[in-house]
């Protein structure tokens, strides 16, 4: 059987959406999903107003998070020209899922393990304020560390390079200092799919790998190490496929016994986007998903 009902992908203003939680919350209802997923990058901060904002609105709510991993098999150029895609991945996305009530230490474990993958660890600030200084730029880490109310991150150094006349702007410090491959920027470390897998399982939940045309990966030699990571499903039914691509890949899933999941990748109305209308067949599902 299909179903358009289930959107398990998607994010808010808790991470890159420009939604609200209660925002998207009354999206969904309007295009008529009945199953949903929050799913923000290595977050969790949604979920507490996600399952009140659901539930007022009659819809299904599975506490979800896109887990930013470790690219673990080398890229072909061919398969990302093939697909589109201008750059090399710098990452892989692993969906995470907690259908059930989950499990109480394996939780806590998960949410501790969680926080230093979202953007907050001061000694990754420290050597990015070092290459700051090294760039002649004179920030202090005090001055950084203390504008952060909670956990510290980029845009706090931006601040202090903008009050301190350095650039113009928090965009100009990105984009040319701080962003994703500039000069003063210092990788976060990520963790393998296996690892974040065991985490998500000792707490009850299941995972999923995010949009798999991303990784210019082949889909067998794909799905294969999948399993060999012990992850769960695969997001074959991802807005960005193509009907004969999730075709493919869905039966490359089946032939492996790799369940699938289905998501919009909702992040906002811009360019005609709207979350839902992603048909999925529903035994494919994670039995835990597909009984929510
Ligand atoms: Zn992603
Ligand atoms: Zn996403």
């Amino acid at each position: 059987m299909w179903s358009s009902s289930f959107d398990l992908h998607c994010h808010t203003t808790h991470s890159d959406g420009s939604l609200s939680v209660d925002e998207l919350a009354d999206a969904m209802s309007e295009q008529s999903v009945t199953v949903w997923s929050l799913t923000d990058h290595d977050t969790i901060a949604g979920w507490d107003e996600a399952r009140i904002a659901a539930s007022q609105r009659g819809i299904a709510f599975i506490p979800g998070v896109e887990l930013t991993c470790d690219v673990e098999l080398p890229w072909d150029d061919g398969i990302l020209e093939a697909n589109a895609r201008q750059r090399p991945p710098s990452s892989w996305h692993l969906l995470a899922y907690f259908p059930n009530e989950p499990i109480e230490e394996g939780l806590k474990k998960f949410e501790e393990w969680l926080s230093p993958l979202h953007e907050d660890r001061v000694p990754r600030m420290l050597e990015m304020i070092d290459k700051v200084n090294a760039f002649g730029m004179a920030i202090e880490a005090d001055d950084v560390l203390s504008r952060a109310k909670g956990s510290v991150g980029r845009p706090h150094l931006a601040m202090a390079m903008v009050d301190a006349g350095y650039v113009e702007s928090m965009d100009e410090a990105f984009e040319k200092w701080l962003g994703d491959g500039r000069p003063c920027n210092v990788e976060r470390p990520k963790p393998s799919l296996a690892e974040a897998s065991a985490l998500v399982h000792a707490a009850g939940g299941i995972t999923s790998l995010a949009h798999p045309r991303y990784y210019g990966v082949d889909y067998e030699t794909l799905i294969q190490h999948l399993k060999a990571s012990k992850v769960d499903a695969i997001e074959a039914f991802h807005r960005s496929q193509s009907d004969e691509e999730r075709y493919r890949i869905w039966k490359l899933a089946e032939q492996y016994n790799l369940r699938v999941t289905v998501g919009s990748d909702f992040h906002s109305f811009r360019g005609g986007h709207r979350p839902g209308h992603m048909p999925v067949i529903v035994r494919s599902l994670p039995e835990l998903i597909s009984s929510a």
